[in-house]
């Protein structure tokens, strides 16, 4: 399965899709799977796995969109102005080439300028330069050659250019966006193991659009979809970065799928969260547990809809994510695919109604 996961994660991270622009991501997936799909009106899209059962009605939702820009404006000499579509630390950016879709042009590589450290002043050297400062050079001499030559307009929009890459010798994989099409190859790959039906219940596998902006395609997609329960499937960012203290390491590579507790959008539902503990134990799968001061996923606004909805986060450690050049174990995500695919054959009608809390 693990050459098959690379496979797939190469054509998710390559592809483009940027937040309210996930058209190529979401392609993939319907383009990958048989059955029935159901769609919002913003982007976000579910394939149906019947079981033996109607109910209870599970969510498995990963989410199509990346971080990354629109291009906002085009000055006099043909540098191209950003807005941001999700967040990004400028400091990370400088440097950088990305790629611009264009309508009719294709796409448009470009580099994020910097001023070399030649001509900075101390003072500047120690700042991060304001996303409102950044410029894209891509070779354009002029608004009117970069609207005529290159085909760039306002609102197209931008990724990183960054090729996926297994680093030699080891489980690690490198790639922009792994946030999150790590969770969408993991919601492809079991919603291909759930096409025998042995399930006792009834699963919508897919993803949401615009998760970077606040999650808004979860809140369409809930409101399709009208789950008993949902699960959702995040590349979270991972806490063992250099520098970082290994008391407050929540989420380390290698060291199995993170469980989240509560973060800044919700407190996930204790029920479920130890009904999935309980699986990944008998099943020798490794998890981490998390609470988070800040941050969120879709687990928000899915778990507000209508009367609330038990919800729980699997999460895959990402390390740099909303850069260029994330990383992830591979081990990390077989293990998710494996608990998710576990967890998913527990939830009968019996086990989710005793979910409610309190
Ligand atoms: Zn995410």
């Amino acid at each position: 399965m693990e050459d098959q996961a690379i496979h797939l994660l190469r054509r998710l991270t390559e592809a483009h899709g940027v937040a309210g622009f996930e058209d190529e991501v979401r392609d993939i997936f319907r383009d990958s799977l048989s059955g029935t799909v159901i769609e919002d009106n913003l982007g976000s899209l579910f394939v149906r796995r019947d079981g033996g059962k109607d109910r209870p009605v599970v969510m498995l939702a990963a989410h199509f969109d990346e971080v990354g820009y629109a291009v906002q404006s085009i000055t006099a000499e043909g540098y191209v102005h950003v807005a941001l579509l999700g967040g990004i630390w400028s400091h990370t950016a400088l440097g950088q080439r990305v790629r611009i879709l264009t309508a009719d042009r294709g796409e448009v590589i470009g580099i994020v300028a910097s001023k070399p450290i030649h001509f900075t002043t101390e003072t500047e050297r120690k700042q991060v330069v304001p996303i409102e400062d950044l410029l894209i050079d891509i070779g354009a001499r002029s608004e009117a050659e970069a609207r005529e030559r290159f085909g760039l307009r306002i609102g197209q929009p931008i990724t990183f250019d960054s090729e996926f890459i297994q680093l030699e010798g080891t489980s690690l994989v490198v790639a922009k966006a792994l946030d999150n099409r790590a969770g969408v190859a993991l919601v492809m790959t079991v919603a291909e193991m759930l096409a025998d039906g042995r399930q006792h219940n009834t699963v919508f596998c897919g993803a949401t659009c615009q998760e970077e902006l606040r999650g808004r395609g979860a809140q369409t997609s809930a409101r399709l979809i009208q789950p008993d329960i949902a699960l959702v499937i995040e590349g979270i960012p991972a806490d063992d970065y250099k520098g970082s203290k290994q008391s407050i390491r929540q989420g380390e590579l290698g060291k199995g799928v993170q469980i989240r507790i509560m973060d800044g959008s919700a407190i996930m539902n204790r029920k479920l969260n130890q009904l999935i503990l309980d699986v990944a134990e008998e099943n020798g799968i490794p998890t981490q547990l998390s609470v988070r001061r800040s941050g969120g996923t879709d687990a928000g606004p899915i778990s507000l809809n209508d009367s609330g909805v038990p919800v729980a986060v699997l999460g895959i450690p990402v390390r740099y994510v909303h850069t260029a050049n994330s990383m992830m174990d591979m081990t990390d995500f077989l293990n998710a695919v494996k608990l998710t695919r576990e967890v998913i054959a527990r939830l009968d009608e019996t086990a989710c109604a005793g979910l409610v809390e309190p």
